[in-house]
């Protein structure tokens, strides 16, 4: 079954960029997709639509059936978990415990169940022994694992990241390829924007190539295969 669909998107900026220009996909729940574009080609704006932290201007967004209305709606920040690509943009409170509790805290759940997810989701990344730390003293891949964390307390079913190899070595790749199989495994849907090519092709099994704000080509991975 289809958990996204994006239908005849079009979205301009206040200063008349016009970013998406009719985009429409459909994303099957439990799979694992790359939306890759050069900068500029808009994919970020796209993701920013499938949370519902930019609405349709035009087109529409659904998630599990429900569309994504004109006013800003809990449900769906629930539902599509968003990991940024600078991780200073989502990491900000005085301790890493504190900053993955944030999501569960504000979804109105008992402090023993904002426990449980908080600490599931820190060994899920990794981070749990660092959960008394100040955020600002761990390093890029670290925080970066952490804002996924706050993410995954939340337990949505489809998650979101921006370009989520940027800026990581090897083993902060690496570190993060294994979470996001370990995300797979358990049935979520996992989109992710990035400009790599061989990540895409090694682990997606959707590939959504976006371009001047339209979709160029969207199929399985053998569309990177056969372009080699
Ligand atoms: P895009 O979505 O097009 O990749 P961003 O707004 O995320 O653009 O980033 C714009 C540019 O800023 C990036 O292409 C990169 O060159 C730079 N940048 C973003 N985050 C970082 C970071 N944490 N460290 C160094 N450079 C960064
Ligand atoms: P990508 O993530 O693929 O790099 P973006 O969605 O960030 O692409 O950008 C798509 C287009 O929208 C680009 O032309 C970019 O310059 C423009 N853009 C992005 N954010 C803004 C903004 N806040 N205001 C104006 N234009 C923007």
């Amino acid at each position: 079954a289809y958990i996204i669909k994006v239908k005849d998107l079009f979205f301009t900026y206040s200063d008349g960029t016009r970013a998406l220009n009719g985009v429409s996909f459909a994303i099957e729940e439990g799979s694992r997709v790359a939306m890759l574009g050069p900068n500029g080609a808009g994919k970020s704006t796209l993701l920013l639509h499938l949370n519902g932290l930019h609405l349709p201007q035009q087109g529409s967004v659904s998630v599990r059936g429900r569309e994504i209305g004109k006013k800003t709606e809990k449900w769906v920040r629930t539902a599509v978990g968003m990991v940024f690509q600078d991780p200073d943009n989502q990491v900000f409170s005085s301790t890493v415990w504190e900053d993955v509790s944030f999501g569960p805290i504000n979804m109105g759940l008992n402090s023993a169940e904002i426990n449980n997810r908080v600490s599931k989701a820190l060994h899920a990344v990794g981070m749990y022994e660092y959960k008394e730390k100040p955020p600002y003293h761990l390093s890029y891949g670290q925080k970066k694992r952490v804002a996924i964390a706050g993410i995954l307390a939340m337990e949505p079913g489809v998650i979101v990241l921006d370009e989520p190899m940027a800026y990581l070595d090897p083993s902060g790749k690496e570190q993060v390829v294994n979470i996001l199989d370990d995300l797979h495994q358990r049935g979520i849907t996992i989109i992710i924007a990035t400009h790599d090519v061989d990540l895409a092709a090694e682990w997606a099994d959707h590939i959504i190539i976006v371009k001047d704000g339209r979709v160029l080509a969207n199929g399985g991975s053998e569309l990177l295969t056969q372009k080699k």
